[in-house]
């Protein structure tokens, strides 16, 4: 019998015609906690952390992951123990960092649209830097310090005009794009947070994109903001670190995004040879910390042959697995323990009503209804952005540890989804 390819993931392997993370057989997984269900490889989350850990080997770095991608506490307290800092968009990801005993003082706060409370609890809580977006913000945030009788470390998040070459809705560093300053406008901006009594300007940040597959991007980008380092520090304003974002891709279906640390050797080599390589230097990763440590275990509910398309009808669908309906993305699907007989090639889609729940096209699968599947490189922007459309709870989550798997994450009833809704009193 011929066994799936598994792209991307290490710890994840079919033993005796079983799929398995670690020793953890994954159909075990799904019948003792349902289905749909996330499985995290907490192994494989380590080694994708160590690939940068070993690229920054003696130098002086802050790994802070992008907790965006998956916020779940269970997954934040593997980096936090493992040293990491973290990057927020909310004020709701510094709860759940402080939740998961993240240390405060290595958080990031990234975002456009911060509100003057989500700064304030920020500095309340001690936060390391707001990466600031615009002008306009940084006006706010040296009020909202003023006012807590605080200065706020920033750090500005410059757009340097680079095309990632990944899909538009995952590409931040150009022009037309909502996020950061424009590149001409670096050095006013700066100079304006140094004037601002509430700000201390500590810092310089980038962030071009997401699943971004290709070195050369990110050695434009850092070319572009170091020249902005030198205009910003003739102008008297020394910047103490240089933050050069997130945003590496993964093997989703044969991608090759460079290894962690083969890309920062030769981010480094430019850093050293420009003169910028004792700087402090931080970074936000957060698909390539997680994406590949995932996957997302559903049961085949149907199959509907058609006379233009199959369709095999599963249990999972966009509420957990957005990314195909919302970027077109691809994720691969493999059986959990593959049948010998011929396939049969199928739209899988899943059970909400709306034609964009499709989570994969043209599979070719042997499969019967009851049959176990694995949805994989589903770790990153798949249990964060899942919602409750449909009223369908969200998944339950377990983390595997060698030989340990821990449910970090129970799944969500019909009563959790209506716990805030009242009922209007008619009498
Ligand atoms: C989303 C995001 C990241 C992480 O991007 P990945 O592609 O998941 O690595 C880093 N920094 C900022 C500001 C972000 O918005």
């Amino acid at each position: 019998m011929t066994t799936p390819m598994l792209p991307g993931h290490p710890h994840t392997a079919y033993r005796g015609g079983e799929l398995c993370i670690a020793t953890q057989p994954l159909a075990a997984l799904a019948r003792q906690h349902g289905t749909p269900l996330f499985v995290y490889s907490k192994a494989a989350m380590l080694d994708a952390l160590a690939a940068y850990q070993r690229g920054f080997a003696g130098r002086n770095a802050q790994i802070c992951y992008a907790m965006k991608a998956n916020s779940s506490l269970g997954v934040l307290q593997v980096f936090a123990e493992a040293g990491c800092g973290f990057d927020i968009v909310s004020g709701g990801e510094l709860d759940r960092v402080l939740a998961a005993g993240g240390d405060a003082r290595k958080i990031i706060f990234s975002g456009v649209g911060k509100t003057r409370s989500e700064m304030g609890r920020a500095l309340q809580a001690g936060i390391g830097c707001f990466n600031v977006e615009s002008e306009a913000e940084l006006e706010v945030l040296s009020e909202v310090a003023l006012s807590l009788g605080q200065r706020a470390p920033v750090s500005i998040r410059v757009n340097p005009n680079v095309d990632p070459k990944t899909h538009p809705y995952i590409s931040t560093g150009l022009k037309g794009n909502k996020f950061g300053v424009a590149h001409e406008r670096t050095l006013q901006t700066y100079q304006r947070a140094a004037a601002l009594p509430g700000l201390k300007v500590v810092g310089i940040d980038c962030h071009i994109g997401s699943q971004i597959t290709d070195t050369t991007p990110y050695l434009d980008a850092m070319d572009r903001v170091l020249d902005l380092v030198a205009t910003v520090e003739a102008a008297g304003i020394p910047l103490h670190h240089i933050d050069f974002g997130g945003g590496l891709g993964i093997d989703y279906n044969g991608d090759t995004p460079p290894a962690a640390d083969a890309l920062w050797a030769q981010l480094l080599a430019k850093l050293d040879a420009r003169g910028y390589g004792q700087r402090q230097l931080m970074i936000e990763p957060g698909r390539s910390l997680v994406g590949n440590a995932g996957v997302c275990l559903t049961e085949v509910l149907y199959l509907k042959p058609g006379e233009q398309k199959n369709f095999c009808i599963i249990d999972a669908a966009m509420n957990e697995l957005p990314r195909p309906a919302m970027y077109e993305a691809f994720h691969q699907i493999v059986p959990l323990a593959p049948r010998d007989t011929a396939t049969t090639v199928y739209d899988v889609v899943g059970p909400v009503c709306e034609s964009g729940d499709w989570l994969g096209r043209d599979r070719a699968l042997a499969v019967q209804p009851g049959d176990l599947l694995a949805v994989l490189s589903a770790g990153a922007y798949c249990m964060s952005m899942a919602s409750n459309y449909n009223t369908r709870g969200r998944p339950a989550e377990v983390l595997v540890d060698g030989d340990q798997a821990t449910v970090i994450r129970e799944r969500e009833t019909a009563q959790d989804q209506m716990r805030h809704e009242r009922l209007v009193n008619t009498r």
